[in-house]
């Protein structure tokens, strides 16, 4: 007589929606199973999108369910965007789901970064998520630090994911310790997270104990550091077009209006871009790279705008007046932007 064995085998055939067998077993062994405990059940499953388990435990137990309670649950459903259990529901006793509906739950879930039930929705209604409904919901799932279902958006929308919108994702997948969509993301973003990103990912990671992937993470930001003490400074001339297809504003940042401080002139002014493989960091470098813009492109007045075209990689920018011929060239909103001056040639 393992009375508690029998309870604790009701339970578990109740728990996982078998209600037949569980009436069966309290009636063969004598093992209590109220009308209450019963009903408390199939309102779990109700609850739970069972629909099926719910109608055959009723019957089991000879429980009437009407159709107005079911298809108050197909609603329910719906209302919380379980599309799978409501689509099942509905089969199941027989009636349509209301079309109009579903195409404004679709939406909805695109909006709130849910691609499979957004997906679900519109495969019902047989339509295509709008294209650009996709992209935001990408973007919120990037935001979320859901690679895979970011790039699933947009990829059903036809569009590569910006690189902006993929550096977003990896640093918040890094925030919440998943160190490999994080590089993932950066990977595909063509950029290189900072170490410290990746040591916060560490962190975050030790904190769940997932040992391997702290270590991943360590070992990247490791890597990271590596390559930026041991690479040499290079430049390369890039022109204008090129900078344009690069995907980087160049509106703002260093790249505003300028003005020629000894002659005033703003209209003509000659301009020249290049990309330096990495950004100087001590005084060394920063007379090395002068060097190198002295000796290969005789340029001795310029800015380096940091980090902007990734993977450490800065943008120079030399300017000379159109008009005067003048070197002494400067921004027009002068300290407020974010710009290094190397202050070479100015001895
Ligand atoms: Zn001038």
């Amino acid at each position: 007589m393992a009375d508690e064995k029998v309870t604790a085998y009701i339970k578990k055939c109740l728990d996982a929606g078998k209600m037949a067998e569980a009436i069966d077993t309290s009636k063969i062994t004598g093992a209590p199973l109220s009308k209450e405990e019963i009903n408390v059940y199939i309102q779990k499953y109700l609850e739970n999108g069972w629909m099926q388990k719910a109608i055959d435990g009723a019957k089991a137990a000879g429980i009437e369910l009407s159709k107005d309670v079911l298809s108050g649950y197909v609603n329910k459903y719906l209302e919380n965007e379980k599309i799978y259990s409501a689509v099942d529901a509905a089969r199941i006793i027989g009636v349509p789901l209301p079309r109009e509906k579903i195409a404004v739950i679709g939406k909805e879930c695109l909006r709130k970064g849910k691609i499979t039930s957004a997906l679900e929705a519109y495969k019902i209604i047989k339509e295509k998520p709008p294209e650009e409904e996709l992209i935001i919901c990408g973007n919120i799932c990037f935001k979320n630090g859901l690679l895979a279902d970011g790039l699933e958006a947009y990829r059903l929308a036809n569009k590569t994911p910006p690189e902006d919108e993929l550096v977003i994702c990896g640093n918040a997948c890094f925030n919440i310790g998943h160190v490999t969509p994080g590089l993932d993301a950066y990977k595909l973003a063509n950029k290189n997270p900072s170490k410290e990103m990746l040591r916060i990912c560490g962190e975050a990671c030790l904190l769940e104990q997932r040992n391997d992937d702290a270590r991943k993470a360590f070992v990247a930001a490791q890597k990271v550091e590596e390559m930026i003490c041991s690479r040499t400074i290079e430049v390369r001339e890039i022109s204008l077009s090129e900078l344009k297809k690069s995907n980087i504003d160049i509106s703002g940042k260093c790249f505003g209006q300028k003005f020629c401080w000894d002659c005033e002139n703003s209209t003509d002014i000659k301009e020249r871009y290049f990309e330096v493989s990495r950004c100087p960091q001590t005084k060394e470098d920063e007379e090395e790279l002068d060097k190198i813009m002295k000796l290969q492109h005789e340029i001795v007045n310029f800015y380096v705008e940091l980090d902007v075209l990734g993977n450490g990689r800065g943008l120079i920018n030399s300017s000379i007046c159109g008009n005067c011929g003048s070197k002494n060239v400067v921004l027009s909103s002068g300290d407020e932007m974010g710009y290094m001056e190397i202050k070479a040639g100015k001895k």
